[in-house]
């Protein structure tokens, strides 16, 4: 009952006429509408609901604009970055492959050192230097230190690009401090190397003859009676009987500063070897180098003979450094 009661009443308030009246304020009729007043509820409802739906659509276009906006901004940003990337990465490979080219050169060069060192003890000094090459080798060889073309750099500017750039560029810099100082230490190797090697090839060694074996010291050096005065007298080098017309040989690299006669020595041979060394071969009886003629130790330079002061076909060899005679036999021995 009461609810029937309800509706009538809401039925009666809904549908009630209710008369909109518009009144002009200048001259001119007043109009008249007439009305339900659902008709009413429902216009302003439906205007309510087209503002808050327009309101709302507005709200969101403009936060999607600001999200597209700002997305263009770190897209530009990131773009930014990634070219300045790319240019201090070029930059890096450019430097990284510089740097290897001059390490390939120090290794060559470390060859070429232990090419003329590779039968003496140095040796073991080269490789402490070739290690060291290795050593820069393996560095340039650590992740990320490869040079960079094509997508290799993709995987750098994936994370931390400037950290990485800026921690490659600091061992760069680190070897760009190793490479001269490696380089001097192999120039220094090198001119010891030079130096050691003119040296052993200046210093007299082995025997001076190509006799097969067959030569034999027939007197010494130092004070002994001359086999031909037969007085007692100092002998400044070796005597080595020997075939006559048996090669004699240079003991060490040298200019010839004399060949020819010279009272006593007869035919003889002298050889400057530098370092204060110098070679003496007398008794000679052809010679087969001029005054002025550089030679290599193992070079023909006269066949043995018997000329000048002298009983039998012989060599006489001498040693001389700095002008004194020294016993040959000590040269001789040394290899
Ligand atoms: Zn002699």
């Amino acid at each position: 009952m009461r609810w029937r009661r309800t509706r009538k009443r809401l039925k009666k308030y809904l549908f009630e006429r209710l008369t909109l009246t518009l009144i002009p304020h200048s001259r001119g009729s007043m109009r008249s509408i007439r009305l339900p007043r659902i008709v009413f509820i429902f216009i302003i409802l439906s205007l309510v609901a087209y503002f808050v739906s327009v309101t709302y659509l507005y709200q969101n276009y403009f936060n999607r604009y600001k999200q597209a906006l700002d997305t263009i901004v770190s897209l530009q940003k990131l773009k930014t970055e990634n070219m300045t990337l790319k240019t201090g990465l070029a930059q890096v490979a450019k430097e990284t492959e510089k740097m290897r080219k001059i390490l390939l050169e120090l290794e060559k060069k470390g060859e070429h050192i232990e090419s003329l060192i590779s039968d003496t003890s140095v040796a073991t000094e080269t490789n402490v230097v070739k290690d060291l090459i290795l050593f820069n080798y393996k560095l340039l060889d650590d992740e990320g230190m490869q040079p960079l073309g094509g997508g290799e750099g993709e995987g750098l500017l994936k994370s931390n690009g400037f950290e990485l750039l800026s921690q490659i560029r600091e061992e760069l810099r680190m070897l760009r401090v190793e490479i001269p100082l490696q380089k001097s230490i192999l120039e220094e190797l090198q001119m010891d190397v030079e130096e050691y090697n003119a040296l052993m090839a200046a210093t007299p060694r082995g025997w001076p003859l190509d006799d097969d074996g067959k030569g034999y010291i027939s007197s010494e050096f130092g004070f002994r009676k001359d086999p031909v005065t037969n007085e007692q007298a100092f002998h400044e080098g070796i005597d080595i009987a020997v075939w006559y017309g048996t090669p004699v040989l240079a003991t060490a690299d040298g200019k010839v500063i004399y060949a020819g006669w010279k009272s006593g020595y007869g035919k003889v041979v002298i050889i400057d070897h530098g370092y204060g060394y110098q070679t003496v071969y007398g008794h000679n009886s052809k010679l087969v180098v001029r005054k002025g003629q550089r030679v290599k130790r193992g070079d023909i330079i006269a066949y043995s003979g018997n000329s000048g002061k002298s009983t039998g076909p012989h060599l006489h060899y001498e040693v001389r450094v700095n002008g004194v005679p020294k016993n040959p036999i000590e040269f001789i021995k040394f290899r």
